[in-house]
């Protein structure tokens, strides 16, 4: 079976993606910055292609009134971005990953905080991309 693994930074907590996710996105919005970075870089992978291999330690921040952040009790690394009423899937940080998944693109980019500069190879969206990404499968290899 085709998988990725991933872990948190003590590997308290660890899990794989079977199969497919989907292509990743950076977001720059206000709240990743405070939660990971000038900006983060997510997956999103529906539940029956992720397992997770140990969650001792997790433990769920309720971001918003929507969303919620997962993350390591005890070394502290942001591993995931989830809705608190649709828990379908489940979006994971990528640098969490042992493997690469491809950039497609970026969300709130008027939210952009970094002075890298990015190339038009991706696409910007100033907001929410609302679903452009839903369906940009990357198939494991
Ligand atoms: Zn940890």
């Amino acid at each position: 079976m085709k998988k990725i693994k991933g872990s948190c930074l003590c590997k308290s907590i660890s899990f794989e993606i079977i199969n497919e996710c989907r292509y990743s996105i950076l977001c720059h919005c206000t709240m990743c910055q405070k939660s990971n970075a000038e900006f983060s870089n997510y997956t999103k992978v529906q539940n029956n292609n992720f397992k997770f291999l140990s969650k001792k330690g997790l433990k769920w921040f309720l971001s918003s009134k929507k969303f919620k952040r997962g993350f390591c009790n005890n070394c502290g690394s942001s591993l995931f971005f989830q809705s608190r009423q649709f828990n379908h899937e489940i979006a994971v940080s990528t640098g969490s990953l042992n493997s690469k998944v491809p950039v497609k693109g970026h969300i709130y980019y008027k939210d952009k905080k970094s002075n890298l500069s990015f190339s038009n190879k991706h696409k910007k969206f100033m907001k929410s991309a609302n679903g452009f990404f839903d369906n940009l499968i990357y198939k494991i290899k």
